[in-house]
């Protein structure tokens, strides 16, 4: 001390700062590309649920194929948020698994229940004349099924029903992407659990966003029977 002085000292420090300055911002850079969740990936108990996170800690929200099809499964219908969450058993801890969401229109007409599927069909007529595809039947005459078509022709889709997804708009049945209606009509057999309920939380996989179709596109992107036709127009 005695031998730089004040001002000596003074320079000094104001050496070490300028040093210490580009060391702090480069581990600030580094913090930035760091994940919010720890590196490892895998299962986590969180909030009641069991969660897959991938190796970066990032939320799988599909988790199908990674558990394979399951013995049975609860699907959960938050009506006010329109989503749909399918779930899967862990042991004796119950249906704690979110498999994967779907977005959905509701009616105002949906009732609040807990019901089991009594049947399903490929296609079935619709109120008003119209037919759904891949229809699952909750109970009484409320379903789930694709948006509806004006024939038993994948490529007469109600494009504006369908652009509705997301948002309440049935008579009270769950209109589903086909895909996602197929997926329910596939692998959720008859007696399956389906719980309608009211939550401002759509779900712990969160709402899955609904393509909007141009009018044109008269079929559903996610209906496997119609993929030759987005082929065809290079369309998806
Ligand atoms: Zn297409």
């Amino acid at each position: 001390m005695k031998l730089l002085g004040k001002r000596g000292l003074g320079i000094l420090l104001s050496f070490m700062l300028a040093l210490s300055l580009p060391l702090c911002a480069s581990a600030a850079d580094a913090a930035e590309g760091t994940p919010a969740k720890p590196a490892k990936g895998g299962w986590k108990y969180v909030k009641g649920y069991k969660l897959y996170y991938d190796k970066n800690g990032k939320l799988v929200k599909d988790v199908s194929r990674l558990i394979g099809k399951q013995p049975s499964y609860v699907i959960k219908v938050n009506k006010k948020k329109n989503c749909v969450t399918v779930y899967a058993k862990d042991g004796r801890k119950g249906y704690i698994i979110p498999v994967k969401a779907f977005p959905c229109s509701a009616g105002n007409a949906t009732p609040i229940t807990t019901a089991r599927t009594p049947s399903k069909y490929r296609w079935h007529r619709l109120n008003g004349n119209c037919y759904g595809q891949w229809c699952t039947r909750i109970k009484q005459g409320y379903l789930f099924h694709s948006v509806m078509y004006g024939r038993t022709t994948n490529s007469s889709l109600s494009v504006s029903n369908y652009n509705k997804l997301g948002r309440t708009a049935s008579h009270g049945c769950i209109r589903l992407r086909a895909g996602d209606a197929k997926w329910i009509y596939d692998n959720c057999k008859r007696g399956t659990k389906v719980i309608i309920y009211n939550s401002a939380n759509p779900g712990p996989l969160g709402k899955p966003k609904a393509e909007k179709l141009p009018s044109w596109h008269r079929w559903d992107p996610t209906d496997p029977t119609a993929k030759s036709r987005c082929r065809k127009k290079g369309c998806h």
